[in-house]
Parts: C-alpha cells; structure tokens; sequence
C-alpha cells in the first residue's frame, strides 16, 4: 500500500484557536507534493482513541474555558491511548492550551486542571489580568534529533499561563526573542522524542515549513523526504523572524 500519514486532530472544534486548521492543511500539502496520503481524523469530546490508528497526533490552542471542558474527557478517555501511542513512537504536536494539558496539571488560583501527565511540566496561572499574560512574536533555537545543528523556529505566544518542566524533560528550545514557557527560564516548549508542546500557535507549521517536515518524517519513522521548492514557504520563515527581531 502506498505510504501514508495518518493524522488525528484532537478536539478541532474546542481546541482550535489562531489558524490551527492551517496547521493541518499545510502537513497535507507537503504529503501531496511529496506524493504521501494523508488521512484526517477528528477525535473529540465522548470519542474514543485507538492508538495505533494515528501516526501523528495534534492539539491546538484553547483558552482556559476550552480547556476545562475537555481535560475530564482528555485525562479520562484519552490518557491511556495517547500514553500507548507516544510508546509506540507516534508523534504528538500539542499547541499552548493543548501543551499545558500535556503536563501534569494546569493551576488557577484555587483550581487545578488535570493535564495527562505525558511530559513532566506544570503550568500555573499567572495572577492578574491580561497585562501579565505573555504575549509577542517569538524565535528559538531548537536542536531535534535526526537533523543536522539547531534551527530556527519563529511564531507567536499568547498565554497567562507559565509552564515549568521537571527533571524529567528537556525544552524545545532555547529563547532568542520572546518570552517562552515561564517569561524567566530562557526555554520554551517542551520535547521528547516524538512529543513536542509548545507556546507558538498561529501558523506555527506555514513560518517553519522544515519544522513541518520533521514532524512528518518523525511520525513516518523517515530519515529524510524529499525535497521541495521552498520559496514561498522560506519567505514566510524570513517573515516571521523578521516580525520577532531576529532576522536572517
Ligand atoms: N488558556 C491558556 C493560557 O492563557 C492557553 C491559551 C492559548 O491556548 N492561547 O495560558
């Protein structure tokens, strides 16, 4: 059978904030080019998760409302599953609301959100308003296995929530422009292996195309894939490094 990649958005309609679905889209373009089949799954609220149907699992962005109502049915129904999947070295892209749900809990004030404990991070709520949530165009240095020294990554946070790992896991990146998981710790994201959290939502896949394709070949199991032309895809990188303050 012809190679595909099977990808499963989870909660698209409550976990969908700044252009996720542009996101997706763009993963199913570059399999076309690429000549890959790309097969969507949407797994929402009540759904149940099969964790070998999926070889690359996405969450996007959701405010602390969203959040809340789909950590219960997150932690409950889809723990496990997904804990199974990461074993298995499928790959997971959870996007802020989804990166703190990734972790262990998620703090606000007197309330604690429980997140599935895949990473080991917390996330607490910053006290205040919207002048203490961390927001601005980003750039970070990520170094991923299986590619050739660091990159680049450039993208756009928004969040009061601060995120601090433990022990246990490392950071995607280390913060050039920007604020990152706590505003104070210089990382951002989190990685592991296959497992990537991170702040930068909006059109994270659109302005870092090779990021894209990491995930790809990581979730295919792939050393490489083809190349394509990356023009506009390189001009778009180029923009949002500009817009951080950290061109090329
Ligand atoms: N509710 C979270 C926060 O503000 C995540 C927000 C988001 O996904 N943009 O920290």
């Amino acid at each position: 059978m012809a190679e595909r990649l099977r990808v499963c958005a989870l909660y698209p309609q409550l976990m969908s904030i700044y252009a996720d679905r542009g996101n997706l889209l763009l993963l199913e373009r570059r399999c076309a080019w690429r000549g890959i089949g790309f097969e969507l799954s949407r797994v929402g609220h009540g759904d149940t998760l099969d964790p070998d149907a999926h070889d690359l699992f996405y969450m996007g962005g959701g405010q602390d409302r969203d959040q809340r109502l789909v950590a219960d049915d997150l932690v409950t129904h889809k723990r496990a599953a997904l804990h199974a999947a990461a074993a298995r070295g499928a790959a997971i892209l959870a996007v802020c609301g989804g990166y703190q749900l990734l972790g262990h809990h998620y703090e606000l004030g007197q309330e604690r959100i429980a997140g599935i404990g895949l990473v080991d991070a917390h996330t607490v709520r910053a006290p205040g308003g919207t002048e203490t949530r961390l927001v601005g165009n980003v750039a970070m240095e990520v170094t991923l296995p299986g590619l050739d020294g660091p990159r680049v990554l450039a993208g756009f946070e928004n969040h009061g929530g601060r995120t601090h790992l433990g022990p246990d896991a490392s950071p995607l990146g280390r913060v050039i422009k920007g604020h990152g998981n706590t505003g104070a710790s210089g990382f951002e994201g989190v990685l592991d292996g296959g497992i990537v959290g991170t702040y930068l939502h909006g059109p994270l896949l659109p302005k870092n195309a090779w990021f894209a394709d990491w995930l790809v070949q990581t979730a295919l199991g792939r050393d490489e894939l083809a190349p394509l032309d990356d023009r506009l895809e390189d001009a778009a990188h180029a923009s949002a490094r500009r817009a951080a303050g950290f061109p090329i």
